[in-house]
């Protein structure tokens, strides 16, 4: 089990941070160390060079001899532990040097000679006197016609600046190592402070209490962001537990009624013991109301099936124009006991692909509607447009009561009624329902309407409409 510290984002961050810094103070210093000791190399080659060209100036100008008493004078002159001179003939043979006792175990290269004479100017080596002792660069160069001069420098700067170098990298290291550690874990205290502040309000939050929000910067920062889509997604978390408390008491109110209603019915017969035909009659209503409730619970099905996608329905070519007119036919009784007047404006060959049995539903709960909520001597008219667009609309109109602005926005939500009383028949679902089916349909179903002037519902639906949603 790791402990819960090296568990935490903080501590993975510092890790990242201080890794980071390190690798690339590594790289920055491995760069300066190669550019420095290129530079050093470059100056000792230079200087070897330099020699080289001296002796080759002597040599033609005063001979071998001359070139062995300056090679002697030059060991001594610059150190003869920093510098020496040999003189060989091509086939490797010595016949001059400067003092070698220092220099006494350095042979002559034969791979450089062989360089040389195979027609390279300048062969350069590196190589150490003895074993763990420093190094020494060497320069073979012909020098004249059958002299080649061996030169070679002590690489003492070299080996100094190695060693300096090796120390100030480790302490260097050692500082970047803990200094980025300690920023790393500063900063990844400082960026994760406002998720600690989104964790603890997560964590007060319970079922019964969902007013915690968190404290908003206004940096308009990440952290900022992330917590007002957290404070926005726990708005919508409140208003839905809200809407579904609303609605399981609406539900509670709408399945108690009627089973109060058959109880007491069943209640009344068996205190009055009455004859076979008040059994009838009881057992009668007893059907009715239990056909209301099962009427809404399956309303609340075939809703909550085709809001999740799942309602199964069957698309087929359906004659929006015959629908309507069927429709028409059918309520046009039930106007006519209410004293409303029912019109049906419908032109002929309006199509669409839809499930026949659920548009029916959609169009005859809005029909209901309209005549439900208008007084008699009202009017109540449906259109059919399938011009100009690619959609058909179902226009169902009334001059009924209408619905205030406030109203419109909820009407279409589960068990959502206007009046507060329930007066009227009905359980809230019928619209809720109508805009569902729409929506599955593609389409969809809106109002607009003014307070006592009336309302008017539309269903809209594609006319190619092959999608099931
Ligand atoms: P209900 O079963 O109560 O009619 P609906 O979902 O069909 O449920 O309608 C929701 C509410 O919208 C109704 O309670 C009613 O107040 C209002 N409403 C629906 N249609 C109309 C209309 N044509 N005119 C006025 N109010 C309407």
């Amino acid at each position: 089990m790791m402990p819960k510290l090296f568990r935490t984002l903080a501590f993975r961050l510092t890790l990242w941070y201080a890794g980071i810094f390190t690798v690339s103070s590594c790289v920055a210093f491995i760069l300066f160390y190669f550019l420095v000791s290129r530079t050093i190399l470059n100056r000792i080659d230079q200087d070897l060079l330099d020699k080289a060209n001296g002796f080759s100036a002597v040599l033609s100008m005063k001979g071998v001899t001359g070139v062995k008493n300056l090679a002697v004078l030059e060991a001594r002159a610059a150190g003869e532990k920093k510098i020496f001179f040999r003189l060989l003939y091509p086939n490797g043979q010595v016949f001059a040097t400067s003092h070698m006792a220092y220099w006494k175990n350095l042979r002559v290269g034969e791979e450089a000679v062989k360089g040389l004479i195979s027609g390279k100017k300048n062969v350069f080596e590196t190589v150490a006197l003895r074993p763990d002792s420093q190094r020494v660069r060497v320069l073979y160069h012909f020098s004249g016609p059958g002299v080649i001069l061996q030169t070679g420098l002590s690489m003492e700067t070299y080996s100094h600046f190695f060693v300096a170098f090796k120390r100030v990298f480790i302490v260097a290291m050692a500082v970047v190592v803990l200094l980025s550690a300690l920023c790393g874990w500063f900063l990844s205290r400082k960026a994760l402070a406002g998720v600690g502040a989104v964790t603890e309000t997560a964590s007060r939050i319970s079922g019964s209490n969902l007013d915690a929000r968190v404290p908003e910067t206004g940096n308009q920062d990440e952290l900022d962001y992330l917590a007002k889509t957290f404070n926005k997604m726990l708005d919508r978390i409140a208003g839905l537990v809200a809407s579904i408390r609303e609605m399981s008491d609406n539900i509670a109110h709408d399945l108690k009624s009627p089973i109060t209603r058959i109880r007491g019915l069943a209640e009344i017969t068996l205190v009055q013991g009455g004859d076979r035909q008040a059994f009838e009659s009881m057992a009668a209503s007893t059907i009715e109301e239990s056909d209301r409730l099962l009427d809404m619970i399956n309303t609340m099905l075939v809703i909550s099936r085709a809001d999740a996608g799942e309602g199964g329905f069957r698309f087929e070519p359906v004659d929006v124009s015959a629908l309507v007119a069927e429709a028409c036919d059918l309520f046009a009784p039930v106007a006519e006991d209410k004293g409303v007047g029912l019109e049906c404006s419908v032109p002929g060959g309006a199509q669409v692909m839809a499930d026949i049995g659920m548009l029916q539903r959609c169009l005859t709960n809005l029909m209901d509607n309209a005549l439900k909520y208008t007084p008699a001597r009202g009017r109540v008219w449906i259109e059919v447009d399938a011009d100009p667009s690619d959609r058909v609309e179902i226009r169902v109109h009334d001059t009924g009561e209408g619905i205030g602005e406030e109203d419109r926005g909820r009407i279409f939500e589960r068990f959502y009624r206007v009046d507060p009383s329930r007066s009227e028949a009905g359980a809230g679902l019928g619209l809720c329902l109508a805009r569902v089916i729409a929506r599955s349909h593609g389409g969809d179903v809106t109002v607009s309407s003014v307070v006592n002037g009336g309302s008017c519902f539309s269903i809209s639906l594609p006319k190619g409409n092959l999608r099931v949603i």
